[in-house]
């Protein structure tokens, strides 16, 4: 490959990856956490705290079955963490 094509590709990835973060950066002024959820302006249902820090996605908390006889609950559908906590409607859109 030349050198040319080379710098061609490294500037294209790099604007990918900036694009990209300032996707993530936008989202960090809207999100907000209450209890064990996060939240976004403007959006009733709660997120799974846990994907939003680990992995910086937002991933709604919806009703999963828990399983072993369990009934269903407040789960996320990526991770299968649990939360017990009844209410996953963002407490500034009461
Ligand atoms: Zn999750």
């Amino acid at each position: 490959m030349g050198k040319n094509l080379e710098l061609h590709k490294t500037a294209e990835e790099l604007e990918a990856r900036v694009k990209e973060l300032e996707a993530k950066l936008a989202l960090v002024g809207e999100v907000f956490r209450d209890g064990d959820l996060v939240y976004r302006e403007g959006e009733l249902r709660g997120y799974c705290s846990r994907c939003w820090d680990v992995e910086h996605k937002l991933v709604h908390v919806v009703a999963i079955d828990r399983g072993r006889g369990q009934g269903r609950g407040n789960g996320c559908p990526e991770c299968k963490n649990f939360f017990w906590h009844g209410h996953a409607t963002n407490p500034r859109m009461k």
